[in-house]
C-alpha cells in the first residue's frame, strides 16, 4: 500500500482510477466517438472567433451563448438549460447535488462506469441492479428489472436513479413505459442519459412538463464530433436547473468549448450528413456483423454494438489491437465475454470485419 494511501477517505480505498485505454492503434473504436472530425473551415471559423477573446479573463459561468443555441436545437428555453464540462460534469453534479452521505443510488446495470463512480465519490451507498435479456422472435433484448428496482424504492429519503437511454454498454432502448412506471413511483432525481440521442431519435425532453424530478442528460461528445474539447448539457425544469448552480464548479466550460459547440450548433447540415453517414454505416455493419459464426449481436439505437463471443473476448480483444483496431472490454455483470465497438467510418468497419472474420475462422 502506497504510504499516502492513510490519508485517503476510507470509503474510496476500494475504488480503482479510471484509465481509458490508449494503446496505440489505427483504428480507435473504444469511446464511441464520432469517427468524423470536423471540417477544416468550420475548425477556422472557431479558431477566428477564440483568437479575438482574452485569454487572460474568464470566460462566461452560464454559457449563455451556448444555452441560446441549444434553446433553438431543442425547442425549449435556455433557462432550462444547463452546460457543463461534458456529461461527465453533468453526472457528477447530480450526484453532488442529489446524492451524497446517506443517500442511495439506483443504477441499473451494465451501464455507463460514471454513474457508480461518481455517486461512489459522493459519499452515497449505490444499489445495482442488473437488467434482464431475453430472446425474442423480433431478436434480443435487454430490460429493466421494474419489479426488482421497485422493490428498493424509499418514501422517506429521496434517492437517485440513473436510466441510459438508450444503454452503453448494451445499445438500445429501453421499454418507455417501464420507465414511465419507474418514474412515476419515485421519490428523488431521475436522471435519463440520452447521450446517443441522436442515433435513435427517442426522447424524455417533452415529458419535463409532467415530472419537476426529471433531468436529461446531453453530450456534444457524439454526433457533434467534439469529445475532446468536453461540453455536455443538462435539461430539466427551471427550480431543478438552478439547483445544479449551487454544486458547480465557478468557471466550468472553457471559452474554447463555449465558442466550438456554438459554432457547430450554427452548422446543423454537417452534423446532420455525420448522423446519417453514422446511422447507414451502422446498419451496414450490423448486417455484415450478424453473418459471422461464434458471434451475438444485440440490437443498437447508438453509434457502437455490443458482441457476444463464444470463444474468449480477451482473445479476440487481443487479435484486433495486433491488426490496429482498439475496442472495449466492458466490465460488470451480464456481459462476461462481450466486446463493445463504435460504428467507424465505412473504411474502417470493412478493416474490422474482415479482422474478426479471420480471428475467428483461425480460432
Ligand atoms: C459518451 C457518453 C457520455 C458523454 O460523456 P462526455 O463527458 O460528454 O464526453 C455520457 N453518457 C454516456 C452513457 C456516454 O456513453
Amino acid at each position: 500500500m502506497k504510504s499516502t494511501s492513510k490519508y485517503l477517505r476510507e470509503d474510496l480505498l476500494k475504488l480503482s482510477p479510471y484509465k481509458p485505454a490508449k494503446e496505440p492503434c489505427q483504428i480507435k473504436l473504444n469511446s464511441n466517438e464520432s469517427p468524423y472530425d470536423l471540417p477544416e473551415d468550420l475548425k477556422m471559423r472557431i479558431w477566428e472567433r477564440v483568437k479575438k477573446e482574452s485569454f487572460n479573463c474568464y470566460y462566461d459561468p452560464s454559457c449563455d451563448e451556448v444555452r441560446q443555441a441549444l434553446a433553438g436545437y431543442l425547442g425549449i428555453e435556455p433557462d432550462k438549460i444547463f452546460v457543463g464540462s461534458g456529461a461527465d460534469e453533468i453526472i457528477y453534479d447530480i450526484v453532488l447535488a442529489f446524492a451524497g452521505p446517506g443517500r442511495e443510488v439506483i443504477i441499473p446495470v451494465p451501464a455507463f462506469p460514471s454513474y457508480e463512480t461518481f455517486s461512489i465519490i459522493s459519499g452515497a451507498r449505490v444499489i445495482n441492479i442488473p437488467l434482464l435479456l431475453e430472446k425474442y422472435a423480433t431478436g434480443w433484448k435487454w430490460s429493466l428489472d421494474v419489479l426488482k428496482i421497485k422493490k428498493y424504492f424509499k418514501k422517506d429519503t429521496p434517492q437517485v436513479m440513473f436510466i441510459c437511454y438508450p444503454n452503453n454498454p448494451t445499445g438500445d432502448y429501453f421499454e418507455e413505459e417501464d420507465i414511465i412506471e419507474l418514474i412515476d413511483g419515485f421519490n428523488g432525481i431521475v436522471a435519463i442519459d440520452e447521450a446517443y440521442y441522436e442515433f435513435g431519435g427517442r426522447t424524455f425532453i417533452n415529458r419535463l412538463s409532467d415530472y419537476p424530478n426529471l433531468v436529461i442528460i446531453r453530450t456534444f461528445s457524439k454526433v457533434f464530433s467534439l469529445a475532446g474539447l468536453r461540453i455536455g448539457y443538462a435539461v430539466a425544469n427551471e427550480a431543478l436547473i438552478e439547483e445544479f448552480y449551487k454544486v458547480k464548479p465557478p468557471y466550468n466550460v472553457s471559452l474554447f468549448s463555449q465558442i466550438a459547440a456554438v459554432e457547430v450548433l450554427k452548422n446543423m447540415d454537417w452534423v446532420e450528413k455525420v448522423r446519417r453517414k453514422i446511422i447507414s454505416a451502422r446498419e451496414n455493419l450490423k448486417t455484415k456483423l450478424e453473418g459471422i459464426p461464434g458471434i451475438t449481436v444485440y440490437p443498437s439505437s447508438a453509434n457502437f454494438f455490443l458482441c457476444r463471443f463464444e470463444i474468449s473476448r480477451d482473445y479476440v480483444y487481443q487479435k484486433l489491437l495486433e491488426k490496429g483496431i482498439l475496442t472495449k472490454k466492458p466490465e460488470g455483470e451480464g456481459v462476461e465475454n462481450t466486446l463493445r465497438f463504435s460504428v467507424g467510418t465505412p473504411k474502417q468497419n470493412e478493416v474490422l470485419i474482415r479482422s474478426l472474420k479471420e480471428i475467428l475462422k483461425g480460432s
